[in-house]
């Protein structure tokens, strides 16, 4: 099979139920940007692929930032007088603030408050809350929950630690015929929410297995970090293999039932950015395509104005256009097979178009070679335009990509006629 190859013309629902098996199997885990939870996660995606994980000590300087301390959790709860635990860590990996601080007192309700996190406008949803970079503990519950909480004291254990460790990313290059690389980025850091974080980590996965077996030009870099320090800390110890990065995609929100999103790197005219935005308007129903915005995901370290990198990012519905973002509605219920293989079938796609772009040379461009005679041309039609276009703008100078926008045909057609016209003699490769 190759690159651009599709898993399954119907919608690549074998492939979908096989990213979202993994994401059921990951998401129960506490993930963070450091600890077991993140280790765990990266040693299941080693069963399909041959990940590498790196640890990265806690304190080493990654250009303005430090890789922090590791935290891991083991348990908590909050206890109310009659000796009930209201919150439980073990009902919801959520209901702790990521890195809280380990902590057992106990306090009255006021002070309590202070270190809970709710959603009023969804009362039912627990949020998710970060505190990585200031020392803090607190608890998320649902509105619903906080509403009865009654005056009194409260026993309030957190049994984790922070202390010095390392932080652990994922990595694995697969060499294709080119050192050229095109990297594949996803986000392993949070805990229980499926869209965000997972569904990227599981179309990554069964990307890399695939092209692990795929005939391919160029070399493929996967990546599996933490957000933002994960991104940072990669690109601090890898600045030369960075500049190798000829196209990346950043994946994530993957599995949701919205339509794609592509959001451009920052360049807006790489090469990832035309071949992303072809797929995306070419797509039933066709995928939205948003400028870039130094806002977001990892894109945000991979377009730092010093790497300046042609790396964009694949959604579906972006997040904050989706209330459940960051929240426990963001579950295994939220995403689906379909969507996710779908997902896959789009960066097959634009993976595709990258690999089987050429610039061809017309050598018969005095008037139009006859095709009726070669057996080409039979009635005007899609594929029969699309020998024309090729055959017209084949100059040596614009490659199949700019041909297939030219004329509006989809890459796949323009590509078809461009191997027929090549197979009759009529087009030559340029060298690369
Ligand atoms: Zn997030």
């Amino acid at each position: 099979m190759d690159i651009g190859d599709r898993a399954n013309p119907n919608g690549g629902t074998a492939v979908g139920q096989e990213i979202f098996q993994l994401m059921a199997e990951l998401y129960p885990f506490c993930r963070s940007i450091t600890g077991r939870g993140l280790r765990r996660t990266l040693e299941i995606v080693q069963r399909y692929i041959p990940l590498r994980l790196h640890e990265v000590p806690s304190g080493t300087r990654v250009f303005d930032w430090t890789v922090p301390k590791e935290w891991n959790i083991r348990d908590a709860y909050v206890r109310n007088s009659a000796g009930e635990k209201i919150i439980d860590f073990q009902k919801s990996n959520l209901h702790v603030v990521s890195y809280s601080v380990p902590i057992r007192k106990t306090v009255p309700l006021a002070e309590l408050k202070k270190h809970l996190h709710t959603i009023p406008e969804h009362p039912d949803w627990i949020p998710y809350r970060t505190s990585y970079y200031r020392e803090n503990w607190g608890f998320c519950l649902s509105h619903n929950d906080f509403l009865g909480l009654a005056e009194g004291e409260y026993e309030v254990v957190i049994d984790s630690t922070l202390e010095n460790g390392s932080l652990t990313y994922g990595e694995i290059l697969l060499e294709g015929a080119k050192k050229d690389e095109i990297l594949i980025s996803a986000h392993a850091c949070h805990p229980s929410l499926a869209n965000d974080n997972l569904s990227g980590v599981g179309l990554a996965t069964m990307l890399a297995k695939n092209i692990a077996t795929a005939p391919r030009k160029f070399s493929y870099r996967f990546l599996f970090i933490p957000g933002t320090i994960g991104a940072i800390t990669w690109l601090s110890l890898n600045e030369q293999a960075a500049r190798r990065i000829k196209s990346g995609l950043v994946l994530t929100g993957v599995g949701d039932v919205g339509n794609l999103t592509y959001k451009k790197s920052r360049r807006g005219d790489a090469e990832i950015d035309r071949a992303a935005g072809h797929i995306l308007r070419h797509a039933t129903p066709p995928g939205r395509i948003q400028d870039f915005s130094p806002y977001g995901y990892d894109e945000r370290q991979f377009c730092s104005p010093g790497f300046n990198l042609p790396v964009g990012r694949l959604s579906r519905t972006p997040y904050g256009e989706y209330p459940e973002y960051h929240t426990s509605a963001d579950s295994l219920e939220f995403v689906n097979a379909n969507s996710l293989g779908d997902s896959y079938d789009a960066v097959r796609a634009i993976l595709g178009v990258l690999e089987n772009d050429s610039t061809f040379v017309n050598l018969n461009p005095n008037c139009e070679p006859q095709l009726g005679k070669r057996g080409l041309y039979a009635s005007p039609g899609t594929y029969e335009m699309a020998l024309l276009w090729v055959l017209n703008l084949s100059d040596g100078d614009l490659n199949l990509l700019n041909i297939a926008e030219r004329s509006g045909l989809d890459f796949e057609t323009i590509l078809r006629a461009a191997a027929a016209l090549s197979q009759a003699g009529l087009l030559k490769k340029m060298i690369e």
